[in-house]
């Protein structure tokens, strides 16, 4: 594809138009008062070129690894196994997500909205699929991601863009549409198999004052739209205060902007992920209120616990993908995976530590964080190595460092334009359904790419660095 050489300053001003207009908007501030306060959010002006092969493979695994994630979710002893040692040392987040885990039973019907992230490597002779990480938690960004899709669709015929495109090449993108279906079947196996004849809702965690909400608020409006369903807005101190469990295990929420009682049918999270949404224990007490009721949990501790960088890293170690799916998706899905080393002592840690040291450009150390901004690489790396204390090391992977194909793009943030190198992460939407003993559906739900000044190592929309793109495929 020939990318313009230069932003012509109406195509922008037609780019950035149509981000408004479409709703591919963020706060500029958390706690701004909802519809002010608000920019459109960070995009590349042009579509950035992706390899067409690797697309189809990261769509073509992403059944398999909604399976996988399900089988892992409900293998307790395998999770205890996994996450022991750093449930000891992250005591006070990935232990205590465990422990609710042990105490609770895992409900009939789950739900999981999940995005598999890759990079497409440029290291050896052909490209690369090559897997990031696995978010089982809030995973953001589908309606954006689709409007993304669509806005590159609108200037790619649009006389102000001046580009070469051929349209074939831009894939359709229904993460939201079927996201928010997704969340209607939960939503409506839950009403059949409880036979709730009482107002209900379907309900998102949602962080207080997030200025990432219009993501949110988008799927709201689909699901109303598409659906007729009923989505409220609820923090983890308003499901303490306002909610209680009844005898039938029923979540019911009295929500003072709702106006009435409802029954949560389908609770998403799009809070809860990481410590600091949890900064009491009355949050603890709604994350476990949530998590005793037979609601339909998107997802459940479970799941969520899958997503623990340490599973990813166990996961590459050998014949372990191949107990929970069948040989040849495990051959696909193990494809896809960098080298990951455990720095537990007892787990070969102290050489892990060595290679990180020897070598800290060609790693990455994660600690059980998400969200962008948590990660350790170069000097810093090697200085945590050499600093840490054995036991706090134990709390993070080291990961074999990916490099990414390197392309040109446009980056358009608050209002301005600027040229730059970036890199581009690839996430597919998985969405698995489960009714009792049966799958009830699990698809490929659209997927989102965003790119990053190759300069910056983490990554994450929210966290500042990465911006909004939409692929376009090449051979
Ligand atoms: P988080 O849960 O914080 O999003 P990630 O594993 O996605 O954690 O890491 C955050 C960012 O760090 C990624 O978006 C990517 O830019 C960078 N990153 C993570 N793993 C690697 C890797 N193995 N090689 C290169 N960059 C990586
Ligand atoms: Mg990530």
């Amino acid at each position: 594809m020939a990318l313009a050489e230069n932003a012509s300053p109406r195509g922008v001003a037609e780019a950035i138009s149509y981000a408004v207009t479409h709703g591919i908007v963020m706060g500029k501030k958390k706690h701004a008062l909802l519809g002010t306060d608000l920019c459109h959010a960070p995009f590349t002006y042009c579509p950035s070129p992706v390899d067409a092969k690797c697309f189809q493979r990261a769509i073509d695994i992403t059944i398999p690894l909604n399976h996988l994630v399900n089988s892992i979710s409900e293998n307790a002893g395998y999770l205890r196994k996994s996450l022991a040692e750093v449930a000891k040392v992250d005591s006070q987040f990935t232990g205590r997500l465990l422990a609710i885990y042990d105490a609770v039973p895992i409900t009939p019907i789950k739900m999981s909205i999940c995005r598999y992230d890759y990079f497409i490597s440029a290291d050896g002779p052909r490209k690369s699929l090559r897997m990031v990480e696995i978010n089982c938690i809030a995973s953001s960004f589908g309606s954006h991601a689709t409007n993304t899709s669509q806005m590159h669709k609108f200037l790619a015929t649009h006389p102000a863009y001046n580009l070469d495109v051929d349209i074939n090449r831009l894939p359709p993108n229904n993460a939201l549409a079927d996201i928010a279906k997704g969340i209607y079947l939960a939503h409506d196996i839950f009403i059949q198999r409880y036979k709730v004849t009482t107002p209900c809702a379907t309900v998102m965690i949602v962080q207080p004052g997030e200025h990432n909400a219009y993501d949110q608020y988008v799927l709201q409006a689909k699901l109303w739209a598409e659906h007729s369903v009923d989505l409220v807005r609820a923090s983890l101190l308003d499901v303490i205060t306002y909610g209680n469990v009844n005898d039938a295990g029923l979540l019911q929420l009295n929500l003072p902007d709702v106006g009435k009682a409802v029954i949560a049918t389908v609770v998403y999270f799009r809070a809860g992920y990481g410590p600091d949404d949890y900064p009491s224990e009355k949050h603890w007490q709604a994350r476990e209120l949530i998590e005793r009721s037979v609601a339909v949990k998107c997802p459940s501790v479970g799941t969520q616990l899958v997503g623990a960088k340490k599973i990813q890293q166990v996961l590459d170690l050998p014949g372990q993908v191949e107990q929970f799916v069948n040989e040849s998706d495990a051959a696909a899905i193990r494809s896809t995976f960098a080298r990951q080393y455990s720095l537990v002592p007892a787990e070969g840690g102290e050489d892990a530590a060595r290679l990180g040291i020897d070598r800290p450009d060609d790693f990455v150390m994660k600690p059980q964080r998400e969200g962008g901004g948590h990660n350790l690489f170069g000097e810093t790396l090697k200085t945590a190595l050499q600093t840490m204390s054995i036991d706090e090391r134990a709390g993070y992977v080291l990961m074999e460092r990916i490099h990414p194909v390197v392309v040109n793009n446009f980056l358009v943030r608050n209002g301005g334009v600027s040229k730059v190198d970036v890199v581009s992460e690839l996430g597919t939407y998985g969405v698995h359904i489960v009714n009792g003993e049966d799958i009830f559906d699990s698809y490929a739900a659209g997927s989102l790419l965003r790119s990053k000044p190759v300069a910056e190592n983490d990554g994450g929309i929210a966290a500042g660095l990465a911006v909004l793109d939409s692929p376009y495929l090449v051979q």
